[in-house]
């Protein structure tokens, strides 16, 4: 054991591995899996070690969701997601029954789900594996016709390991070691590996997802199994920008920026990196590189431990879909022990809390899944007065120092106020980089241009 982590050691000094993730729409067609093969190439030439994370086709887990609550319903027809996969394998000039197993299993699946009537997380999982699956047997395949060593695996074929939290499991750290010892046989086999992202098993063998957005998560902890050198995100913008760019169109990309700016964007709503990609990157030190796929040549944003960047906003973050919590203590002040009390609530329903904010009777808090709330509403209501509020949105400036910036909130205010946009909460200070502002779900998108505009300038 010891003795082959030594040479994996002594491997990685003299052949760098990457991990390069390719994202819904850099697959989404023939044209963009040419440009994929094309970079992989490209960086296999210069680096010898490569494994590659894939999406599947944008559009296509939706539609996977789509049909299952179809065939829950009585009926789905998967028919225009078969017409449309084998439609690019036909524009890729593949072999036609590529993935034949995967859509007949799928087509069981359905009739299972039909008849049964009622749609588990367990089953919807696995229904939402297809679009991974199907997608990594694709682009393999595209890759070994222009001549590339590929070969298409199974995340869970190859090590990944997550407990059985349907929907966004979490992983099991066994699955770093089992990983490694996989991908190293397939790499001294002189294979390239292109793995599914998204997706993996339970210890009883069940499948299971990582969370919307997930591959970026797969990736990162393939990363850190391999000792990665850099994991790149291969994307459909230039990189993390100062503010979502189907916000901003001005928004612009950023060169690098620290794993813990890139972290509470990712939270607080930047899509374009899911917010669990950064833990495996953080614990073994690797940095990110997020790239264009249909700009190969910009050099997109480099996300390591530390950010060279002078203090002050760097980008601006939305995320909607927001309730807040109003919670006011019988007694006239709040008691020790309220708070313990009321958390113990949130805990047991498991409702994560973004925001917090106190005053001296009452505290208010916000949550971006409200799904439990009527149960731990009742619970709360035997020792204090609730008041739920929906339809928020949390806007949150990031940036290194920003704590430490004097006049950004009286920007921030001053913008606002000229919007007529009302703050029903802040929080600032928490973190040394970020500044969070509830406000009403209407406002969300013109409060991010208005604050784009005074920082940017555009
Ligand atoms: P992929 O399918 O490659 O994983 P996603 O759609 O998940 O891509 O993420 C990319 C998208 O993230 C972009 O098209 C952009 O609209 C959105 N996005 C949100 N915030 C940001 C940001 N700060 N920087 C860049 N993109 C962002
Ligand atoms: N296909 C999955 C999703 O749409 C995972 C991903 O794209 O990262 O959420
Ligand atoms: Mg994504």
């Amino acid at each position: 054991m010891r003795k082959f982590a030594d040479r994996r050691r002594l491997r990685c000094i003299i052949v760098p591995m990457r991990v390069l993730k390719f994202g819904g729409t850099s697959v989404g067609d023939a044209e963009r899996i040419r440009g994929v093969v094309a970079i992989v190439r490209g960086r296999a030439a210069a680096d010898g070690r490569v494994a590659v994370v894939v999406s599947a086709q944008s559009g296509v887990t939706n539609q996977l969701i789509e049909l299952a609550h179809h065939a829950a319903a009585g009926h789905a027809d998967p028919a225009p997601l078969r017409a449309r996969l084998e439609g690019l394998i036909a524009d890729l000039s593949l072999e036609p029954g590529l993935i034949d197993d995967e859509l007949d299993e799928l087509e069981t699946l359905l009739r299972g789900i039909s008849l049964v009537g009622d749609l588990t997380l367990r089953s919807l999982d696995r229904m939402m594996s297809f679009g991974e699956r199907c997608s990594a047997r694709i682009s393999a395949a595209a890759m070994v016709a222009a001549g590339l060593p590929a070969r298409a695996y199974m995340a869970y074929d190859v090590g990944l390991v997550t407990d059985a939290t349907y929907g966004s499991a979490h992983v099991q750290p066994e699955s770093y070691e089992r990983i490694e010892a996989a991908l190293d046989a397939a790499f001294d086999d002189g294979l390239l590996p292109v793995v599914t992202g998204f997706v993996a098993k339970d210890g009883d063998g069940y499948i299971t997802t990582l969370g919307r957005g997930g591959s970026d998560y797969s990736a990162a902890i393939f990363g850190a199994a391999l000792g990665a050198a850099e994991i790149e995100i291969w994307t459909d913008v230039d990189g993390v920008m100062s503010a979502d760019p189907r916000i901003v169109a001005g928004a612009r990309s950023l060169d690098r920026m620290s794993f813990e700016e890139a972290a509470e964007l990712a939270y607080y709503g930047a899509k374009v990196i899911h917010p669990a990609t950064i833990q495996p990157a953080v614990w073994k030190d690797i940095p990110i590189r997020v790239l264009n796929t249909m700009r190969p040549e910009h050099p997109g944003t480099l996300i390591l431990r530390a950010s060279a960047s002078e203090p002050g906003v760097r980008s601006i973050a939305s995320k909607g879909g927001i309730t807040a919590v109003h919670v006011t203590s019988h007694r006239m002040l709040l008691q020790v022990g309220f708070m313990r009390r009321m958390f113990e609530v949130f805990e047991r329903h498991q409702i994560v809390i973004d925001m917090i904010s106190t005053s001296e009777v009452s505290v208010t808090v916000t949550t971006d899944n409200p799904k439990n709330l009527p149960a731990a509403d009742a619970e709360l209501r035997e020792f204090s007065e609730v008041r739920v509020d929906g339809d928020k949105a949390i806007l949150c400036l990031v940036g290194e120092g920003l704590r430490d910036v004097p006049d950004v909130l009286t920007r921030v205010f001053a913008v606002l106020q000229r919007e007529s946009v009302p703050v029903r909460m802040v929080s600032v200070g928490a973190s040394r980089i970020n500044v969070s502002l509830l406000v009403d779900r209407g406002d969300e998108k013109r409060a991010v241009k208005a604050l784009h505009a005074e920082f940017f300038g555009v």
